[in-house]
C-alpha cells in the first residue's frame, strides 16, 4: 500500500530550539541597537524563561523554583494577550516577542511595539541562520524526494505577535505569523517542497488537531484511493496524539536525546536511519 509520511519540522528535521550564543547575542545587541537599558540582564531573563517553557515542553522535571517562576511568567503571557485568547481560544506562548517584552518589564523597561518586533525580528533571523538539517533528516527527505513518495510537513506556528502601545497587549494576525515562518522555511521550499504540502499552525496551534487534518485532506484530494499514513515528530504531545486522534495509522516518535520517558505508547526511534520507507 502507499505510504504517506507527515513530517513535524521544528527539531525533527532542522534544529530550532536550541538557544546558542550567538542567538543570545544577536538579541543583545539589538537591545544596545535600540538604546534599551539593562540589555544583558534582559537577555539573561529571555534566556532563563525560555528554558524554563521549553524544559517543560520536552517533559522535564522543573524545579520548585523554576516552576514558580514559569507560573509567574505565564500569567503575565495570559494578561498580555488576552485578546488573543478570547479570539482563537489558545494562548501562544512560545511567541519570542512575549518573552522578550516580560523580560524587559523585570528590568523595568517597558518596550514599545516598534523596540519589541525589532528585537524579535533579530533574534529570529539569527535563529534562522542557524537551523541545520540534521543529517539522518535530510538523507530520509532525499529518500523520499527521490522515490517520489509523497510527503507532508506540519509545523507549529512561530506565534509571531505585534504589540499594540494603546491596547497594552499583544495582536495576533494568523497571515502575518505564517508568512513570516514560510520565509524561515526557506531551506524547505529550496529543496522543491511546495509550499503548498507545508502545513502551519496559524491560526490554530500544535496539539489542536486543525493542522493535521488540513494537512491529510490536501494528502487524500493529491493521492486518491487507501494509503497508509504515517506521523513522524519529536513531541508525544504536540505531534503525534493530534495524529493519533484524527485517525493517522502510524506515530513515530523520533527521540533524539533518549529522552527516559518509560513506555511510550508510540514507537520510538533515535533518528531517521530507524525508518525504513
Ligand atoms: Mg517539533
Amino acid at each position: 500500500m502507499l505510504q504517506i509520511f507527515f513530517l513535524d519540522i521544528d527539531d525533527c528535521l532542522i534544529e530550532t530550539s536550541r538557544l546558542g550564543k550567538e542567538e543570545l547575542r544577536v538579541l543583545r545587541s539589538a537591545l544596545e541597537r535600540l538604546n534599551i537599558p539593562h540589555p544583558e540582564k534582559i537577555t539573561a531573563e529571555f534566556e532563563k524563561s525560555f528554558h524554563r517553557l521549553y524544559d517543560l515542553h520536552q517533559e522535564k522535571q522543573l524545579s520548585a523554583p523554576q516552576q514558580e517562576e514559569l507560573e509567574k511568567y505565564l500569567s503575565r503571557v495570559y494578561e498580555l494577550q488576552a485578546e488573543i485568547i478570547t479570539k482563537w481560544g489558545q494562548v501562544k506562548k512560545w511567541s519570542r516577542e512575549c518573552f522578550i517584552f516580560i523580560a524587559a518589564e523585570k528590568s523595568g523597561v517597558k518596550l514599545n511595539s516598534q523596540q519589541t518586533a525589532t528585537c524579535a525580528e533579530n533574534l529570529w533571523k539569527s535563529i534562522g541562520g542557524h537551523t541545520p538539517f540534521y543529517r539522518d533528516a535530510k538523507r530520509f527527505l532525499h529518500k523520499l524526494i527521490t522515490r517520489k513518495i509523497p510527503f507532508y510537513l506540519i509545523s507549529s506556528s512561530d506565534c509571531r505577535l505585534k504589540y499594540n502601545d494603546e491596547k497594552k497587549l499583544f495582536e495576533y494576525v494568523p497571515e502575518y505569523s505564517r508568512n513570516l515562518k514560510l520565509k524561515r522555511l526557506k531551506k524547505l521550499t529550496g529543496l522543491d517542497i511546495p509550499e503548498e504540502n507545508i502545513f502551519l499552525g496559524d491560526p490554530y496551534d500544535k496539539p489542536d488537531p486543525w493542522v493535521f487534518r488540513q494537512a491529510l485532506a490536501k494528502a487524500k484530494k493529491d493521492n486518491p484511493g487507501i494509503f497508509y499514513s504515517v506521523m513522524i515528530g519529536d513531541s508525544p504531545k504536540n505531534d503525534l496524539e493530534p495524529a493519533e486522534k484524527i485517525g493517522m495509522d502510524e506515530l513515530i516518535w523520533i527521540n533524539r536525546h533518549k529522552k527516559a520517558i518509560s513506555a511510550s505508547k508510540f514507537k520510538t526511534v533515535a533518528g531517521f536511519d530507524e525508518i525504513s520507507v
